[in-house]
């Protein structure tokens, strides 16, 4: 019998992830990982943090050590980028024009900057964020420090990228859609407190509108709907992130805003998997799909799929968690996106110094929750999400009732 071969397309997180958790429960076959990229895969978050503010170097970014991937046998091929699969043949082309047999073939490859799409974006001085390159590019033209920086979108990267470009002492205006910042996915409260930090570091802000071009001309500015020009030295685009579908679309994968697996995974095509950013998982918990670009969901994903892959019993089960770090606020935030919509808002602690908890509760029962400058709480939050059990708002609220107890 021929040694049974994992390829993995795409070497971001959820494919790494992958890879590890095949070695660790014992797979002995063969694995290959293919990234677009040049570098082992490497970890994003710090692309808008620590990277970006020259707090960390590159090389902390790493999922693994790159001795780890010979060490482990995993066959790691950098710059090799997926094109297509014939699932009958069980074969994947690559652009290079070499053809891969596979036993199981995971998609992991993940999400795209959108570009910003209008008149001029295409200009030297107009950033997007996705890669180590991007974030090295931007670093280069934000550290000079006293550069009128146009930030357009306000949610995660947006806000981030504006509080990097201040700590470097330029000055940034951010032009969101939305009438809050990171209102889509938190609400008006929360949303309040975010544009309210942001404010007291001195960031100014154009909500509820959008860019309409980028004027490359003798005095660059961001134009936005109502014809006003914000002069721009520096204009990031921070406008969200498309799914990489292509390999799948091209082979006949089901899409719905990224590729449909079910709880283990598995995509609409046998042995074919999609995890990460590109795949929209089914929720048991929720009894429906959920894409998600985060950080734990590329790991959570990861570790399923090899599960699956080895037949073991896989259910995607984790809670949706992120992270984020602006300024001197941390926050951590678990919950169903869609269920805290519209939700209604719990606050325990001091909202005014930015130190709290958020719970977003439905019916009394907590959906979401969020810790901002408080810190090992994430089990307890998870805790009350998992437990579906109704709890009065006034205990939640109430500091001297022990969350623990709740
Ligand atoms: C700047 C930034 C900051 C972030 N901050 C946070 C945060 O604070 N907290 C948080 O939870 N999440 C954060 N995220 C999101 C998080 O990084 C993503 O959810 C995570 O990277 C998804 O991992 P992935 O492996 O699915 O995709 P990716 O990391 O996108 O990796 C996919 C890889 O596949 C490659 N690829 C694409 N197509 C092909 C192909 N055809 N063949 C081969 N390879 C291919 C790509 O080049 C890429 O290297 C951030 C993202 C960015 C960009």
């Amino acid at each position: 019998m021929s040694n049974p071969t994992v390829v993995i397309a795409g070497a971001g997180l959820a494919g790494a992830t992958t890879a590890i958790e095949l070695r660790e429960r014992g797979y002995e076959g063969r694995i290959l990982l293919l990234g677009a990229e040049e570098h082992h895969p490497y970890i994003r978050p710090p692309l808008s943090k620590e990277y970006l503010t020259g707090k960390a170097e590159f090389e902390d970014a790493y999922v693994k050590p790159a001795d780890w991937y010979t060490e482990n046998s995993v066959e790691f091929l950098p710059g090799e980028e997926a094109g297509s699969f014939d699932p009958g043949a069980h074969e994947l082309f690559l652009h290079s024009g070499a053809r891969i047999t596979y036993d199981s073939l995971v998609l992991a490859t993940g999400a795209s900057a959108r570009p910003l799409g209008v008149p001029g974006s295409g200009h030297g001085a107009v950033f997007a964020l996705r890669t180590v390159e991007d974030s090295r590019w931007l670093r280069t033209a934000l550290e000079v420090g006293g550069r009128r920086v146009v930030v357009v979108g306000s949610g995660w990267i947006g806000m981030e990228t504006a509080a990097a470009a201040r700590g470097y002492g330029n000055d940034v205006t951010v032009v969101g859609r939305s009438s809050i910042p990171l209102g889509n996915v938190l609400g008006r409260e929360l949303g309040d407190v975010f544009e309210k930090l942001h404010r007291d570091n001195g960031v100014a802000f154009h909500n509820g509108t959008h860019a309409v071009a980028v004027d490359g001309g003798e005095e660059q500015a961001v134009v936005l709907a109502s014809g006003e020009r914000l002069p721009a030295d520096v204009v990031v685009a921070g406008v969200g992130a498309a799914p990489n579908t292509q390999v799948a679309e091209r082979s006949g994968a089901r899409i719905s805003n990224g590729v449909l697996t079910d709880k283990s995974m598995r995509t609409s095509i046998e042995d074919v998997y999609a995890v990460g950013d590109v795949a929209n998982p089914f929720l048991p918990a929720i009894g429906r799909h959920l894409r998600n670009e985060h950080w734990a969901n590329a790991i959570a994903g990861g570790t399923v799929a090899a599960r699956a892959i080895l037949r073991e019993r896989a259910s995607y089960d984790d809670i949706p968690y992120f992270y984020s770090d602006q300024y001197d606020l941390g926050m951590e935030y678990s919950g169903y996106a869609p269920l805290a919509a519209g939700a209604e808002v719990v606050f325990r602690g001091d909202v005014e110094k930015r130190e709290f908890i958020a719970f977003w509760t439905r019916g009394g029962r907590v959906v979401a929750g969020m810790n901002v400058n408080v810190w090992d709480l994430q089990d307890d939050i998870q805790r009350l999400i998992r437990s579906g059990e109704r709890i009065d708002a006034d205990r939640l609220r109430d500091e001297s009732v022990d969350l623990a107890a709740l």
